[in-house]
């Protein structure tokens, strides 16, 4: 052989110093925060078990799935060639695959079904956590369906007709007939192009069709999420004002639903995997659910378990984004050492983990309130106050975390094989639906003003760390003092709202996390905060922080 051709065959170089995948782990096992939350918040040991199971389950194939259920995302069909409509829309099997998955999981169900057992929302709270570590766009039918059953379960005829369905760890992505099909999910359709926030801007109009509750909807829905659903919670106004109506995809004989018409799909920042699209609804049939004009009061039960879902997969993006920020860390070396030992970075890991690990015992500390809240008024109270405060506040924070994470591992982090791209796109969503910021912010304002005890049942949570953290005590008394004073309240919204987040995220470490991980939190977020990741004042244990977040060899 030549010299020249020997050459184009060797190696030029040895590939080293770069980490091993991340792949074939027990998420739930990973993630010492959640393990800790889980038995503490479902007041049991019992979910211990099946956690483990689904975080080794998580942890290998579905993150393949996430990946081709991303790289291959829907496709609307909107008629068949012969130019009869369809409004079907094909998805690649790996978003089969996660959805079954995710059903069998029961992540659209678990509390509905497991009512012998305690604590079935905190289990089902970390279930999703590790779930959405290897995709978050499939949470999102998975997350509606769970919602819409609270809503469902009030109107007693539909609850009897699509609860059992929505409740079954089956799944089946076909459109048939309910009678035909023991399974279903369930999306909701509100947002309209000249309102989103304001629901009660709606247009689409709901003529009654025979006085027992049916009516047919004519109008636009602007965003819905998950069009092959079985059935659909939507707002339309009647003559008594905004009212929430039940649209089936599928008529009883088997027909479809004609007037349910899917215009086209969104072409989204991230959430790739799963279809958002426009609708228009052309006298499509559906069913009164509550009281008519009592649109906004009926659906919001479900609006607010879908919020508790935002904070959830923010919590276990954020879990995401460290582990991987960790695991490159530990694994990669630069100037002689390796990068989780270099002060600097130490800093900045130590900061994006005491961050997911706050939303975490957030996320389970609510999901428990979801738990207690049928049989405890407090626990009601606190619920509606703290989905509001951490969905505003939880969800604000993960852009940010996802790009600090993602530039922990160089160029590596900004390639899409490192799947870093895709929780950075990701990030934003949680904050836009179901309530953006402000809108967030003033539903804090809101829920305060509803209720008198609300802040009083709030803050005596955080005050049980009371004494134990003096920057604690002190943000307590300012919040205190903010809180009583009354001018400009709706022009102080956000700051307010994150001083009540802060004050339960700080309590909650105090409490329950280790020293080192309570001490650095409330150094750096009730001291003096730098603007980026990786200010934890001198002081900080960064290394055993670290070492708690990064998943063992
Ligand atoms: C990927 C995706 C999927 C979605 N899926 C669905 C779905 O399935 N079903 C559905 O119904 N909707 C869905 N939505 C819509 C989503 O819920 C809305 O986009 C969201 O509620 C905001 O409404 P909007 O877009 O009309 O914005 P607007 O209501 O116009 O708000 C624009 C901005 O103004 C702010 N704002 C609004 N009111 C005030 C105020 N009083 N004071 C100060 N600031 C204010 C908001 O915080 C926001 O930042 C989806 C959205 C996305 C991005």
């Amino acid at each position: 052989m030549s010299t020249l051709a020997r050459s184009a065959t060797e190696a030029t170089h040895e590939v080293r110093n770069q980490p091993p995948p991340l792949t074939g782990r027990d998420l739930f096992a990973d993630n010492a925060p959640l393990t800790e939350a889980l038995d503490r918040q479902a007041g049991t040991t019992e979910w211990r078990e099946r956690l483990h199971a689904a975080g080794r389950f998580w942890g290998g194939e579905p993150i393949v799935w996430g990946a081709l259920a991303n790289e291959h995302p829907p496709v609307l069909h909107t008629h068949d060639r012969f130019g009869h409509r369809r409004d079907e829309v094909e998805f690649h099997p790996a978003w089969h695959e996660l959805m079954a998955a995710g059903v069998r999981d029961q992540l659209h169900a678990l509390p509905w079904t497991e009512t012998a057992r305690p604590g079935a929302h905190a289990a089902r709270a970390a279930l999703y956590q590790c779930a959405v570590q290897a995709e978050a766009g499939f949470g999102c039918p998975l997350t509606m369906t769970f919602a819409a059953v609270p809503v469902l379960r009030a109107q007693p005829e539909l609850a009897d007709e699509w609860v059992p369905r929505l409740t079954r760890a089956a799944y089946d992505p076909e459109l048939k007939a309910r009678d035909e099909k023991p399974s279903a999910l369930c999306g909701m359709a509100m947002t309209e192009k000249q309102g989103g926030s304001d629901v009660r801007a709606n247009t689409t109009a709901a003529t009654p069709l025979d006085g027992a509750g049916e009516y047919e909807l004519t109008g636009h829905k602007w965003f819905c999420s998950a069009p092959m659903c079985d059935v659909f919670l939507v707002l339309a106004q009647t003559a008594e004002g905004l009212s929430c109506f039940a649209l089936p995809r599928v008529l009883p004989d088997g027909t479809r639903n004609a007037g349910f018409q899917i215009q086209r799909l969104k072409d989204k920042l991230g959430n790739r995997s799963n279809a958002s699209s426009e609708i228009e609804l052309r006298g499509a049939y559906a069913r009164m659910v509550g009281d008519p004009g009592r649109g906004v009061a009926t659906i919001i039960q479900m609006v607010n378990h879908t919020r508790l879902d935002c904070v959830i997969g923010a919590a276990g993006g954020m879990r995401a984004a460290v582990a991987q920020a960790t695991w490159h860390a530990a694994h990669r070396s630069a100037f002689g050492a390796r990068l989780a030992d270099q002060p600097a970075m130490a800093n900045v890991l130590a900061d994006l983990a005491i961050e997911a690990e706050a939303a975490t015992l957030t996320a389970m500390r609510l999901a428990r309130a979801y738990d207690e809240a049928p049989d405890d008024r407090e626990a009601e109270v606190f619920k509606r106050l703290a989905t509001a405060v951490a969905k505003y506040h939880v969800c604000k924070r993960v852009p940010g975390h996802a790009a600090e994470a993602l530039e922990c591992l160089g160029g590596n982090g900004y390639v899409e094989a490192s799947g870093m791209p895709r929780l950075y796109r990701e990030a934003p969503l949680g904050s836009i639906w179901e309530g953006s910021g402000n809108v967030m912010a003033l539903d804090v304002l809101r829920a305060l003003r509803a209720t008198r005890a609300a802040l009083d049942v709030f803050l005596a949570e955080a005050d049980q760390a009371a004494g134990a953290d003096a920057r604690l005590d002190a943000h307590l008394a300012r919040l205190r003092a903010d809180l009583a004073d009354p001018a400009e309240l709706e022009h102080r919204a956000r700051r307010v709202v994150e001083g009540l987040a802060l004050a339960l995220q700080a309590s909650l470490l105090v409490r329950h996390a280790p020293p080192a991980v309570a001490d650095a939190f409330c150094a750096a977020r009730l001291g003096h905060p730098g603007l980026a990741y990786g200010t934890l004042p001198a002081g900080s244990d960064t290394g055993a922080i670290v070492a708690r977040h990064t998943p063992p060899v």
